[in-house]
């Protein structure tokens, strides 16, 4: 049985997916005095521009974008539900919301046309990697106000791939799934995929073996490169990054390409600013800081400086595929995602990236923070082999895991051995990385 065939890169759309930066910021200065012009309508906005003094059309070039307002997920949350469409409710067909992660989940509306131009950079994102018509697609992100499930699969339907749409959870009948329609690319968590070996594992089912898997998109939640190698190494695919915002539509707002050498921004769709999070200047190019949106195409919802509480960097040079589209770092975490711990600032990643390194290590890890006797404590849970659960081999391996995070992290943490399976993994939805029980 021929198990992959080749995979051929190249564009959905070349002429805007390599169109020169010159013509494509002007493109944008155009879409974003359009993007004025339609906000206007939204009485939040019209109060806004009004105290920045915006007129659109003193807008020449994305520049001037500074000197336009935020928008902020309070502000989405205030305007709940209905309170920022610049079109008639009747001229919406769909509702979306983000999953609440990090409190009162927010609701986007999208015309027909949203959806089609939204479908249309999942295509590209999808195509751009060697996705192709003959593959078939699991998609198992949630299907419903989710955007992972209807997003990834009205851009599948769009490039014409059969699509299963089987959505998050029901891991065996995933595993049976792939195996018996021949699967070859899938959309699916980073959390779940690692949670999932464990299960191939349990049905005596081997990817490389038993299956056609040849991509995965890993979105939806942070990740590590470790990470992704395992999932690359374990399936025997070609994982890529996937990233987007339900505030920007969800998924195929930013993808890597086949070099998996950062995100592509499709910024005939956004602009994109990268900012202090604690003020309103741009960080100096290279430097992590919060992705500010700007949509550029939307007609139900035009958000203006959208502050997305998302961390990452700029990579300053032009993508070797071609692509004009900027690029960005993998996200780093959110910015409440960070743990102030004995006066140590830590990301949830910084300690997966170690963890991920370890052979030893197995699924999953949970970070519990706890205050005893007025002492804050950082204890790392962390799931390893059965035969590391006792005796020499469990110190040694404790103690060089202890070593690594403090190497990475400057700070010592505790760490608990525990055996595969101790820590719940969500089957659908995104993992829980820390449990803060300290009292301040
Ligand atoms: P919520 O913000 O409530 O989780 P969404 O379901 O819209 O709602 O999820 C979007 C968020 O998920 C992003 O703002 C980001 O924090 C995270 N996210 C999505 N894709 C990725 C990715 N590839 N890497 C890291 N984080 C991601
Ligand atoms: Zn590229």
């Amino acid at each position: 049985m021929v198990k992959k065939s080749p995979t051929e890169f190249s564009f959905w759309e070349k002429k805007i997916e390599t169109l020169p930066t010159q013509d494509l910021k002007k493109l944008q200065a155009k879409r974003l005095r359009q993007t004025i012009k339609k906000a206007q309508t939204v009485p939040f906005y019209e109060e806004q521009f009004k105290a920045a003094s915006t007129d659109p059309d003193k807008i020449e070039s994305i520049d001037c974008i500074k000197s336009l307002p935020f928008t902020t997920k309070d502000d989405l949350r205030n305007q709940w539900p209905y309170g920022l469409l610049a079109v008639p409710k009747d001229d919406c067909v769909r509702v979306h919301a983000s999953s609440g992660t990090t409190g009162r989940a927010v609701a986007m509306l999208h015309t027909e046309k949203d959806i089609d131009t939204w479908s249309n950079l999942v295509a590209r994102c999808l195509y751009g990697v060697g996705v192709r018509k003959r593959d078939i697609f699991q998609n198992m992100a949630g299907y419903g106000l989710f955007t992972g499930g209807l997003g990834f699969h009205y851009g599948a339907q769009k490039l014409g791939t059969l699509t299963i749409p089987i959505g998050a959870g029901n891991s065996r009948r995933q595993v049976n799934l792939m195996r018996d329609f021949g699967t070859t690319v899938t959309h699916i968590m980073p959390s779940f995929a690692i949670y999932l070996m464990k299960v191939f594992k349990d049905m005596g089912i081997d990817p490389k073996r038993d299956t056609k898997l040849r991509i995965f998109f890993l979105g939806a939640e942070p990740h590590s490169e470790e990470t992704r190698k395992r999932i690359e190494t374990f399936y025997d695919v070609d994982a890529y990054n996937s990233y987007g915002l339900s505030e920007m539509n969800g998924p195929g707002v930013s993808f890597e390409c086949h070099l998996k050498d950062g995100l592509h921004i499709w910024e005939d769709s956004y602009i994109v600013e990268i900012i202090d999070p604690e003020g309103d200047e741009p960080v100096p190019m290279g430097e992590v800081g919060e992705l500010v949106y700007t949509t550029l195409q939307r007609e139900a919802m035009p958000l203006i400086r959208y502050r997305s509480q998302d961390l990452a960097s700029f990579i300053q040079e032009p993508c070797k595929c071609g692509r004009t589209h900027c690029r960005i770092s993998r996200i780093q975490g959110r910015v409440d995602d960070m743990i102030i711990w004995k006066g140590v600032n830590i990301f949830p990643l910084q300690i997966e990236k170690v963890l991920m390194e370890i052979p030893e290590v197995q699924e999953t890890y949970l970070v519990v923070l706890e205050t005893e006797n007025d002492v804050d404590r950082m204890i790392i849970q962390v799931e390893v082999r059965e035969s590391f659960l006792k005796g020499e081999k469990s110190y040694e391996l404790q103690a060089r895991i202890v070593n690594s995070l403090q190497a990475e992290l400057l700070a010592k943490p505790e760490v608990q051995l525990v055996s595969s399976g101790t820590i719940p993994v969500p089957e659908a939805g995104k993992a829980k990385r820390v449990i803060d029980k300290r009292s301040f």
